[in-house]
């Protein structure tokens, strides 16, 4: 062996030997990371390409990870992270949920009459719920680095 010295991997975070080309534990392969981004990632993303797509708890450079934690803060009920790192279909459940608890803050502002109150009650709690612990989950995961966003290699400009 030629080193013994270690690296982190960026997409399960588990410790591999810095000369392996792959991670023993999540299989990620490191040739695959040199020079992707994130604007690449939510490219692919958008146009379907998942091939090109690995999704890492490291974040690329033009990424910062105070700006995904604020964003997640103040508007992350609506899924806003999510959507700005290119977590399209869970930025639209949460957006569906955000906008869902909105409706239900209609109870203590009295917009409804008792009939709508109850098929309200009945039905939209659970989707707010699971709205609102995602958030926190997202939140915490984006703090302790384990949040993981789409990255893919960068156009090579001819
Ligand atoms: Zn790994």
């Amino acid at each position: 062996m030629a080193t013994r010295s270690t690296k982190k991997c960026p997409r399960c975070g588990e410790k591999c030997f810095a000369h392996q080309p792959r991670c023993d534990y999540c299989g990620l392969i490191f040739d695959r990371l040199k020079n992707v981004s994130n604007k690449a990632g939510k490219k692919a993303v958008l146009k379907g390409e998942k091939e090109k797509v690995v999704y890492l708890s490291e974040f690329p450079s033009d990424l910062k990870r105070w700006k995904v934690l604020l964003l997640c803060g103040f508007l992350g009920m609506f899924g806003a992270h999510n959507f700005y790192v290119g977590r399209y279909w869970k930025g639209g459940l949460m957006l569906l949920g955000g906008l869902i608890a909105f409706v239900l803050s209609g109870f203590s502002l009295g917009w409804y009459t008792e009939t709508v109150n109850q098929l309200v009650e009945g039905f939209l709690f659970i989707p707010m719920g699971l709205t609102f612990l995602f958030w926190l989950y997202d939140f915490l995961l984006i703090a302790i680095k384990k949040y993981k966003v789409p990255v893919a290699p960068k156009e090579e400009k001819i």
